[in-house]
């Protein structure tokens, strides 16, 4: 049915963004108004420029699998040419995906110990060969996936940190910002779209713990060759678990890492993968995450919502958290977006 509603979206990550889309489809008359606390859209799966490399990043190299269906629609399925390969690191020689398991979990759901329904869902979606075909990110995540949805969105306010609530008979009233405070009129509807370690400061509920993620970038001046000539692989027996090549910088991720990880020791790893010496270590960025996803083992799992309704009638949720079984990726943040239909 047709509605004049105002949608108050806060948080333009992946999430925020596909539910302005869908509701801008839904409802064209409606209004749609995103909250967001940083100076730019994307939200974990954003890009950056890198100044001092004078390179784009993203936010992290980002493997996006040729199951994700709902994220490939929005990318173009053209660049999903990479399969999942393993090097195992003491061999020095590829090997079997299927010795490779625990690193494939690993990489997915950034535990190495997931609850079952999780891993019976990805199995039954990766267990393919077509589908073990990927796609990383090369500095375009934003580009990409991110801003063609700046569109449906009749207005976005940067710097805006949702900070509290005000409720009335179990509904959303205003809206508090560092900046300002909206007025929640009736009707209107409220989506939090921001992720889990915000929303349980701000409304609470959902005290997860958490796994940290680290990304490295090596600047180089041309493309790192590596056995094979693969852009994209995983290791066993390493430091390094994944290895992206990129024309501009090669990018190094470890998922459940510690805080403290040594560039150093990392590239030499790659040095030796390329049976290649370089006396120095070229410019490096490192990034880690503290709370790049929640836990997703059997006890945090067990804490993530049902659904996207919430307490109050007028605020729903989304955001890759925000759906129990689920890995926490883009596809599971764009999929909670989808689970909100139903309400809108
Ligand atoms: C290092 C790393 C590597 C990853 N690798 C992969 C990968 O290879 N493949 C994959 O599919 N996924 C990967 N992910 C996960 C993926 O990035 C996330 O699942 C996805 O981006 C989540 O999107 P989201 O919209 O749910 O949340 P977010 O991207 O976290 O968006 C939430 C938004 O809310 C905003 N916000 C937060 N608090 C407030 C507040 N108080 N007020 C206003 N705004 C607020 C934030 O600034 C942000 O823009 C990775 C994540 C990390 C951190």
């Amino acid at each position: 049915m047709e509605n004049n509603r105002t949608y108050h979206i806060i948080g333009a990550g992946i999430a925020g963004l596909f539910a302005a889309k869908l509701i801008k489809e839904k409802h064209p008359l409606s209004t749609v108004l995103i909250y967001e606390a940083a100076e730019k859209i994307g939200g974990r799966c954003g890009s950056f420029f890198d100044s001092e490399h004078n390179c784009m990043y993203d936010n992290a190299t980002h493997v996006i699998l040729n199951c994700n269906r709902q994220t490939k629609k929005l990318i173009n399925s053209l660049l999903f040419k990479h399969t999942l390969c393993f090097w195992d690191f003491k061999k020095k020689t590829f090997i079997s995906k299927l010795c490779c398991i625990k690193e494939i979990i690993l990489a997915i759901f950034n535990t190495a110990k997931p609850n079952f329904s999780a891993l019976l869902y990805v199995i039954r979606h990766l267990l393919h060969p077509y589908q073990l075909k990927a796609y990383f990110s090369t500095g375009d995540l934003s580009n990409l996936l991110c801003d063609p949805l700046l569109i449906y969105a009749n207005d976005i306010k940067y710097g805006y940190v949702w900070q509290g609530v005000e409720i009335n008979q179990n509904r959303i009233t205003k809206l508090r910002f560092n900046k300002e405070t909206i007025t929640i009129d009736v009707g209107d509807m409220v989506i939090s779209a921001i992720d889990s370690y915000h929303y349980n400061k701000i409304v609470g509920g959902y005290d997860f713990d958490y796994n940290a993620i680290t990304n490295i970038f090596y600047r180089t001046s041309m493309a790192l060759t590596f056995p094979q000539n693969k852009k994209m692989f995983g290791l066993k027996n390493a430091l390094s678990q994944w290895i992206f090549s990129t024309p501009n910088y090669t990018a190094v991720t470890i998922s459940n890492s510690p805080e403290k990880i040594d560039s150093r020791s990392i590239w030499q790893e790659i040095c030796c993968i390329r049976n290649y010496n370089s006396a120095f270590e070229p410019y490096t960025r490192i990034q880690y995450f503290p709370y790049a996803t929640i836990r997703q083992d059997k006890k945090n799992n067990a804490k993530r919502p049902t659904d996207a309704q919430t307490a109050y009638n007028n605020l729903l949720i989304c955001g890759d958290w925000t759906m129990k079984n689920r890995p926490c990726c883009i596809e599971t943040a764009i999929q909670s977006a989808l689970r909100l239909l139903k309400y809108l």
